[in-house]
């Protein structure tokens, strides 16, 4: 009989009941130190008192309204992003998928605006991620996510992750936008080298192609900036945002110039939900928490802390680990062994960590994870590897 709940998921038995910090606790008592973050969600762990008071006081004045009205807190967090991006304005969606959605929509009805209707074609990248929506996993287009589930959106051409000749060679004057993680999540922490994200707005700029990057997963202080492609020294036409930018509340969106945005006027698009006034003050308290320099400054220290111990680890353990990658927060490890039993063995030591592609465990902790905190990830981390070759 199917389960209630739809199977699309195989889910560990762990039924976590509240959570504080970095830390989940679960209905047995057990308390898990929490380097999934929801999959880099709770980007200022659980239950920060700063968000808790952001929705709770919103919820005891208004929930919903349309966005047929103004809604101040939208204005207010739309500025926020303007203020500290490459971006003109702002579009809010509830999910990471809609904001691919949307990205794609624009970049086409930007061409289609330009008398250049056939200039329809986006090119994506092998083992990118842009979510499960039906232009998300066209985007994406591997067997896993695409099989089954045709006729798929048309438009997207596939191309091998950093070949770039091929690149060069599949612009043409059909192609209306590249489309690109600077930091593969779902793929296994992969980050762009900034020579090769510059080297791709070079080649935007020569053809006139649209930028966009997909920071669903590395935005939001993840990486150290408050954009990952801030570090490349160079910036997109349009960017997808979402997980983090919420901190647990489901909130997306979607950032562009003016320029790139210019065919989406009244009706255009539109949400029932996206940045209504309960996801947006929860928004706007991540924001002016994120974008403090100083914060950014010690994301930046502890990743260097967190890696110097990885690396001791991975020592430590050569059967189990092989090497780390990736940048901030946002480091993946690829295994010797299955990264399904290290992620196992990682429960059993109450230390969460999340699989990803090319058997890679993700360690995508809240940014406001502790030093002492990194040290007692290391210990357990040390203790589930042990468990794997006792
Ligand atoms: C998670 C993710 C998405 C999809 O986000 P949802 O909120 O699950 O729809 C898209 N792109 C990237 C890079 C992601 O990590």
């Amino acid at each position: 009989m199917i389960p209630s709940v739809l199977p699309t998921y195989s889910r560990a038995p762990l039924n976590f009941e509240s959570g504080e910090g970095s830390w989940l606790v679960e209905a047995d008592g057990r308390r898990f130190l929490d380097l999934g973050a929801g999959i880099a969600v709770n980007c200022l762990g659980h239950a920060h008192p700063a968000l808790v008071d952001a929705l709770t006081t919103q919820a005891g004045k208004l929930w919903h309204t349309s966005n047929l009205y103004q809604i101040p807190q939208q204005q207010a967090l739309a500025d926020k992003l303007v203020e500290h991006s490459f971006a003109d304005t702002v579009f809010f969606t509830n999910s990471g998928t809609e904001s691919c959605e949307l990205a794609v929509k624009m970049a086409r009805k930007y061409w289609y605006d330009k008398d250049q209707p056939d200039r329809t074609e986006i090119i994506a990248f092998r083992g990118s991620f842009h979510g499960r929506s039906s232009a998300g996993i066209a985007a994406a287009g591997s067997e896993k996510m695409t099989k089954g589930f045709g006729p798929l959106l048309p438009g997207f051409t596939h191309l091998a992750w950093g070949d770039h000749d091929a690149l060069r060679a599949a612009v043409t004057n059909t192609t209306a936008a590249i489309l690109i993680e600077p930091v593969q999540g779902e793929g296994g922490i992969v980050p762009l080298p900034d020579q090769c994200l510059k080297g791709l707005r070079d080649l935007c700029d020569e053809t006139g192609t649209l930028l966009i990057l997909d920071e669903v997963q590395c935005g939001v202080g993840r990486t150290g900036k408050l954009f990952a492609h801030e570090w490349a020294g160079v910036t997109p036409d349009i960017m997808m945002v979402a997980k983090g930018i919420g901190g647990g509340f489901p909130l997306g969106c979607v950032l562009a110039t003016e320029n790139a945005a210019s065919g989406m006027t009244a009706g255009t698009h539109g949400s029932t939900y996206g940045g209504n006034p309960l996801g947006c003050a929860v928004g706007n308290a991540v924001m002016d928490i994120v974008t403090d320099p100083d914060f950014l400054a010690d994301v930046n220290r502890k990743s260097g802390l967190l890696r110097q111990k990885l690396e001791g680890l991975i020592a430590s353990h050569p059967d189990v680990f092989d090497s780390v990658r990736g940048a901030g927060l946002m480091l993946g490890i690829t295994c010797k062994a299955t990264n399904i039993d290290v992620v196992n063995a990682g429960y059993a030591a109450e230390v969460i960590t999340v699989p990803a592609a090319d058997n890679v465990i993700r360690l995508l902790p809240p940014l406001t994870i502790t030093d002492a905190e990194i040290s007692e990830a290391i210990s357990r981390l040390d203790k589930a590897a042990s468990s794997l070759t006792a």
